[in-house]
């Protein structure tokens, strides 16, 4: 048997698992008070009342003669898909058709699953620092090749720090695609129109593919902050999207998402025109047997007005969050940014602290516990993530500690 020697070289997923078991250790000492944890990457406020009770309704329908479905159709229920380009991308100026939205069970895996569509040999760049599954699904089937010290032969990293405003710079010599997502994670940080324009005006001239995941989308608060690649002139040459139900209406667990592929996005292979929404179809329905009845009707709940008030209501008070950590920590004297179009903040560490001296540090004094940026990646490095997934209550004592101990 051979098998998957990139697979077997994957570093363990290390990240999490470190800060659990320095947090485990220190709870060992007996730490003076209650540890407020602000490196939650979940929701924590349940589904909502309107979303609940039509995922309650349907599965009960499904015991019925009359109610039950079978296998749902690959790409989704048009209940769905209308609902989606009804009142997520209509009210945006965007047009999609049905047959340019794939639903499925997470942004994870469309992210993850994506590079199918693309050559073994294809040359991939992601934002550094990045959400890992761009990278781990291509280096996982080889296409990133060995690994190099912090990285991979082939992978081309583009840094995204204050000093470039996160805009990453964009190289001449082009990947055939890139990962991009805005609002970031872990930066927080989103593209203007016009820093997105340049971006597809790249991408455009350079043949590359955008994978572009707005699972964030909904954090949006700023209005030079566009909600959809698709707002932009030329994005559907070149690019694809990839959203979310689990960050605005609290689906971490319930497990629906979309991607969009627009029918003009098209390469050339062997001297024809290859479109790939065809591709990512064939894909689909070979790999998947879509998602549940009820899961779809409890996502296209959350898409009408009474589902779209309550969800709100929901991105609003982690947006409350975000603020609370954001406008402390600044008025300490410690660089902020993101937290606007974003439940997640990523500080400079005070006193040019590495990452993890600085998790040590907030641990110890603070009793706070937050993610290193240098665990996203290299450019990470000097700076710290926070997320606005706490409780109110708590994360505002979180912030008045970080203060009083930095
Ligand atoms: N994309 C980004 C950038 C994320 O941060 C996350 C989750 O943390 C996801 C996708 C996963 O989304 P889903 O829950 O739909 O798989």
């Amino acid at each position: 048997m051979r098998i998957n020697r990139y697979l077997a070289g994957m570093n363990k997923a290390y990240l999490f698992a470190e800060i659990a078991n320095k947090v485990a250790d220190y709870v060992k000492e007996q730490p003076p008070r209650e540890i407020i944890r602000l490196g939650i990457g979940d929701v924590t406020r349940p589904l909502t009342p309107h979303v609940a009770q039509a995922f309650a309704d349907s599965a009960l329908k499904m015991g019925t003669p009359e109610g039950f479905h079978g296998y749902p159709p690959y790409e989704g229920y048009d209940f769905l898909l209308d609902a989606i380009i009804k009142n997520e991308y209509a009210p945006l100026g965007v047009t999609l058709g049905r047959d340019e939205i794939f639903v499925s069970d997470g942004a994870k895996s469309d992210t993850g699953n994506i590079q199918e569509l693309l050559s073994a040999d294809a040359k991939i760049a992601v934002t550094d620092p990045v959400y890992p599954v761009y990278v781990d699904s291509n280096a996982m089937v080889g296409r990133l090749g060995g690994k190099t010290e912090g990285g991979y032969e082939r992978l081309t990293t583009l840094p995204c720090t204050a000093e470039n405003g996160f805009m990453p710079a964009l190289p001449e010599n082009a990947p055939d695609a890139v990962y991009l997502c805005s609002p970031n994670n872990p930066t927080g940080t989103a593209f203007t129109y016009a820093q997105l324009k340049t971006i597809v005006d790249w991408a455009k001239a350079h043949g590359t593919l955008i994978i572009y995941d707005s699972a964030y989308k909904a954090y949006i608060t700023e209005k030079d902050v566009p909600h959809s690649i698709f707002e932009i002139e030329g994005a559907r040459d070149c690019a694809v999207e990839c959203c979310s139900f689990s960050k605005n209406a609290g689906f971490t667990g319930v497990r629906c998402a979309y991607t969009v592929i627009p029918r003009e996005l098209s390469a050339e292979l062997d001297g024809r025109l290859v479109r790939l929404n065809d591709l990512w179809r064939r894909r689909s329905e070979s790999r998947s047997n879509g998602v549940s009845f009820p899961v779809q009707c409890a996502a296209a709940a959350s898409l009408d007005e009474i589902g779209r008030r309550e969800t709100q209501g929901l991105v609003n008070g982690y947006l409350a969050n975000a603020r609370v950590i954001r406008e402390g920590l600044t008025k300490a004297g410690i660089a902020c940014y993101g937290g606007v179009n974003s439940p997640y903040v990523w500080l400079k560490t005070p006193g040019k602290l590495s990452s993890w001296e600085f998790f040590d540090a907030l641990l110890r004094r603070a009793q706070v516990v937050g993610t290193p940026g240098a665990g996203f990646g290299a450019a990470g490095e000097g700076y710290f993530r926070l997320t606005a997934f706490n409780s109110p209550e708590k994360t505002a004592e979180a912030v008045e500690r970080i203060v009083k101990a930095f």
